[in-house]
């Protein structure tokens, strides 16, 4: 499945994974342009009601949450990863 290639740059305010897919039944990483190997979790929220939401990219680790006290947040990880200069 291919698509439109995006820069890889993203402003903080611009979501992360976006619908793709003739259906828009799957998910792509905006920042490393992984499909569907995206993880979403829910877990009842510390604040004592709604919930946690957590959707995670389990290439580049890109996270966006959401939670009822602050709402959506986006954390993108650097992708590409910086170069390791300690291998072996
Ligand atoms: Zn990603």
């Amino acid at each position: 499945m291919t698509g439109p290639q995006l820069p890889a740059h993203t402003e903080p305010d611009d979501p992360i994974f976006a619908v793709c897919g003739p259906d828009g039944a799957s998910l792509r990483c905006r920042v490393c342009g992984a499909v569907d190997e995206i993880v979403a979790d829910e877990v009842p929220s510390m604040a004592g009601y709604g919930e946690d939401t957590c959707t995670r990219c389990t290439r580049c680790g890109s996270v966006e949450t959401t939670d009822p006290i602050f709402g959506w947040r986006a954390k993108p990880a650097t992708w590409p990863p910086a170069p390791e200069h300690d291998q072996p």
